[in-house]
């Protein structure tokens, strides 16, 4: 497959290059080849793009929303026709399994560009009666997005801020991370392909200085970054100066809560999922894994057998079930954090290994709350279980974090369910099930996990602004 794209950046509508920005290289993590050259974005290409998008949102804005829908309808019906080549390209490009990749990553962004297609249509304002007077809301876009990506899910990260931006009539531009660059670029070209006007998403390439440069200029109105928690903070910071929108995505360090009347095979399940998928590398993970004390041993037996299981391997292998970390760095981070939790004296249920960028899945157990791995996000396979016993202890626990993106609890009772996810300090939470996240539903955090949220309805109203119009009937009546 061809991997190098045609240029490095997407702007109105055609790949442009500038030679003149610094080079990027991008690794395929499974091998260590080279499967792109790419040059960073300089500022004449940053200053291209936003003038483009701005040019662009315009027209873009004044179309009926039925009109835009079909464009965005377009779309996820060409990525869904080329979902093995986009997937193929996704898994070079991040390392993850083809068997993931072609379930979780263009797909959803495909569900994204769907569903919002068909909630543009309905989004209305409304009119407020006032006597004979009367006044009504308009839902405005905002202008000009800038979208930032992290490099887990970067195709997905792409559809879910492009999707409802440019359903409200906005335009954006994206900048991917760059370490993972090339399916952002497919977005832009399929976008034009399926209908939608030059300008509407572009897309630069560059590094947090290149993001930086995004957010700070004065034409854009609104910024949707998914990244990290220090990263986060920058970006928010920075856009503030300029009273811009903002929405956050960053990281966690989520609670799963295993009550000893579980569904024990479910719940190993779903912890697996929720630390071995994307080989970790996903934020709503669910890494503090509090098993009653009851259960425990049960549970770490069955967890056992099923993470020595796994098959590692050559991540375009349909069998393959675990790739490589994304990157030599984050491998690096992550096999510290092993060697820090053995040295802190969890107890190593399995794995621990490492070989390439690849690390097998792990599991600890006798995890305390004060040990780095309780309170560090890791962002790779590697699970701690810790031991409780009553439920008001495992509920403070869960929430003595200064996270809050995403918790799960498995019980079969019913009335405990409800009650402790009430009390969960959480922006998603799953009951008996973790990380689904469809589109149709919300999905963002609380506390330093974010603000905002992605997906469901709730998005709309992130991407757009209401404007108050009130309709005086009758003479003025002024006292002068
Ligand atoms: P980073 O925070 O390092 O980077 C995120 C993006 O921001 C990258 O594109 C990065 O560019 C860019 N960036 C860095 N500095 C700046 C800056 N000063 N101004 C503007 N942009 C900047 O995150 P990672 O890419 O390492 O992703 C992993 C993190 O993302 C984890 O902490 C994880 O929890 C979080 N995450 C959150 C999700 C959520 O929805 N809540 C989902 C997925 C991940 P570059 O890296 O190219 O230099």
């Amino acid at each position: 497959m061809r991997t190098q794209p045609q240029a490095s950046h997407f702007i109105d509508g055609a790949y442009v290059e500038d030679a003149a920005g610094a080079p990027l290289a991008v690794l395929n993590p499974a091998t260590g080849d080279t499967i792109a050259r790419l040059h960073e974005a300089t500022p004449a290409i940053i200053d291209r793009a936003l003038a483009s998008a701005a040019r662009a949102q315009v027209a873009w804005a004044a179309l009926r929303p039925v009109e835009r829908a079909r464009i965005l309808r377009r779309a996820s019906d060409i990525i869904r026709d080329r979902n093995a080549d986009l997937s193929l390209l996704e898994t070079l490009d991040t390392g993850k399994p083809i068997q993931e990749t072609e379930v979780a990553d263009w797909p959803s962004g495909a569900d994204a560009l769907e569903y919002y297609a068909g909630l543009a249509p309905s989004v209305t304002g409304e009119t407020v009666p006032l006597g004979p007077d009367f006044a009504y809301s308009i839902r405005e876009p905002l202008g000009v997005c800038v979208g930032i990506g992290a490099w887990n899910y970067p195709s997905q990260i792409a559809c879910w801020k492009a999707a409802p931006a440019l359903a409200m009539g906005n335009a954006m531009v994206f900048k991917p991370s760059e370490t993972t660059p090339l399916g952002a670029l497919k977005l832009a070209d399929i976008l034009m392909e399926a209908g939608a006007p030059a300008g509407i998403f572009n897309v630069v390439q560059g590094m947090g200085a290149v993001g930086a440069a995004l957010v700070t200029d004065p034409r854009v109105a609104k910024v949707s970054l998914t990244g990290s928690v220090p990263t986060g903070r920058k970006v928010y910071a920075a856009a503030a100066e300029g009273i811009r929108h903002v929405t956050m995505e960053l990281g966690g360090k989520s609670p799963l809560i295993v009550f000893a009347d579980a569904d024990l095979d479910s719940a190993v399940g779903a912890a697996m999922l929720g630390n071995f998928y994307s080989s970790g590398q996903i934020c709503s993970n669910g890494t503090r894994v509090f098993v009653h004390r009851d259960v425990k041993e049960d549970f770490l037996s069955r967890l056992k057998a099923r993470a020595e299981a796994i098959v590692m391997g050559d991540p375009t292998d349909p069998a393959t079930q675990m790739g490589p970390l994304v990157s030599a760095a984050q491998h690096e981070k992550v096999t510290a954090y092993v060697a820090r939790a053995k040295a802190e004296g969890a107890r190593l249920v399995t794995g621990g290994g490492s070989e390439g960028l690849f690390v097998q899945p792990t599991v600890f157990a006798d995890v305390t709350d004060t040990m780095t791995l309780a309170c560090e996000e890791v962002f790779g396979p590697v699970m701690a279980v810790l031991d409780f016993d009553i439920e008001e202890e495992v509920i403070a626990r869960a929430n003595a974090t200064e996270f809050g993106l995403a918790a799960g609890v498995f019980t079969a009772d019913i009335t405990r369910a409800h009650r402790v996810v009430a009390r969960l300090q959480a922006g998603t939470v799953w009951i008996n099930a973790y990380n689904l996240t469809p589109v149709e539903s919300s999905f963002g955090g609380v506390k330093l996990s974010g603000v905002g949220r992605e997906n469901g309805k709730a998005a709309i109203e992130h991407y757009t602004q209401l404007k108050s119009v009130y309709v005086g009937m009758g003479p003025v009546d002024a006292p002068y």
